[in-house]
């Protein structure tokens, strides 16, 4: 059975760890934002490709829910003393592989060979694919609040300045001029089942879609009869989380399992809620014409993972 996976980063890192305990892990192709990419200290940086990693290799922190397990940030440290750019966490051991694929890009190679170097010397037997070996920043267009306009890369917005900014509309830039990945294309025409992580609809998932092509090979799939099933990565109202809950509601989205859901007109046939979200179960079901199963999706172990990527597997497949 071929799954693609579309993937932000730690929700769906830990839900693709469960899903290759059921799926072959060569028959899964995750399709991961790099809306998020940014350059650092000459370093290429692709936050959501790196937790994704990290979490199929067993070497993500847990409780940080950002990077490495047994990490330490004395480099950082030193960059902060040294007065460089020290606003993004950059753990020691994290850096190597930000080394490493900078290197690999420097001699010419794609994202995409950067990655499967990455992954194959990680020993992830999955694929992982960038959504697109070009570009395709997250912009933010904000307000700070004096009123003035800002127009900024995501991290700027997020991490550099602590979300405070009053988001206008959040723009994908480049996405119709990039191309997929190759492979992606004929990973989501080959799929038996499509899934959507339980990421970030706005600076995750939609930069995903954005990318030319992309949507249109879920839609095309989807009609061939391909089951696309999303899980919520609104629990009880709310991100476990994250941020969803700031960007949501500047695109227009309701920040619910509902408005998570909402978030993807006409691609998906399924949508897996929480059972803390059991109540509004009808109304997506009815509204948006999705079949719906609900479950306990927090996937607080590898046992919780697998049994949440089962019920999404079976909504989209039975
Ligand atoms: P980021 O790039 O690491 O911020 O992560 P994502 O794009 O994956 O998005 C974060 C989202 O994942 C948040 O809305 C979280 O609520 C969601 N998430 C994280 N862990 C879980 C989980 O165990 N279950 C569910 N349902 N959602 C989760
Ligand atoms: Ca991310």
């Amino acid at each position: 059975m071929n799954v693609v996976a579309l993937a932000g980063g730690v929700g769906a890192g830990k839900f693709l760890r469960g899903l290759v305990r059921i799926v072959e892990p060569r028959d899964v192709t995750a399709i991961v934002n790099t809306g998020d990419d940014i350059s650092l200290h000459g370093l290429h940086i692709s936050p959501d490709i790196d937790s994704v990693m990290y979490w199929l290799a067993g070497v993500a922190d847990r409780d940080r829910g950002w990077g490495r397990s047994d990490e330490s940030f004395r480099a950082l440290d030193e960059v902060r003393r040294l007065k460089g750019q020290s606003w993004f966490g950059l753990g020691d051991v994290d850096l190597a592989t930000h080394l490493v694929r900078t290197q690999l890009l420097s001699e010419g190679k794609t994202l995409s060979e950067a990655t499967a170097h990455l992954t194959d010397a990680l020993g992830i037997p999955a694929r992982l694919l960038p959504m697109s070996d070009d570009p395709v920043p997250t912009m933010v267009h904000a307000a700070t609040e004096e009123g003035q306009g800002l127009y900024m890369h995501f991290q700027v917005y997020w991490v550099q300045r602590g979300a405070r900014d009053q988001v206008k509309a959040v723009r994908y830039e480049g996405g119709q001029e990039a191309a997929p990945a190759p492979g992606a294309l004929e990973a989501l025409a080959g799929a038996d089942a499509i899934l959507i992580c339980p990421s970030n609809p706005v600076v995750s998932i939609r930069p995903i879609l954005a990318v030319r092509g992309i949507r249109e090979g879920v839609e095309d799939a989807r009609r061939g009869g391909t089951g696309v099933v999303g899980v919520s990565p609104i629990v009880g109202g709310a991100p476990l989380r994250g941020m969803a809950d700031r960007l949501m509601p500047a695109v227009g989205l309701e920040v619910s399992a509902y408005g998570a859901a909402a978030a993807y007109p006409g691609l998906l046939t399924g949508w897996v809620v929480d059972e803390r979200d059991r109540d509004m179960a009808s109304r997506i079901r009815d509204e948006l014409g999705l079949r719906i199963a609900v479950t306990d999706t927090v996937m607080t172990d590898d046992d919780a993972a697998e049994r949440v990527s089962r019920v999404a597997l079976e909504l989209a497949t039975g």
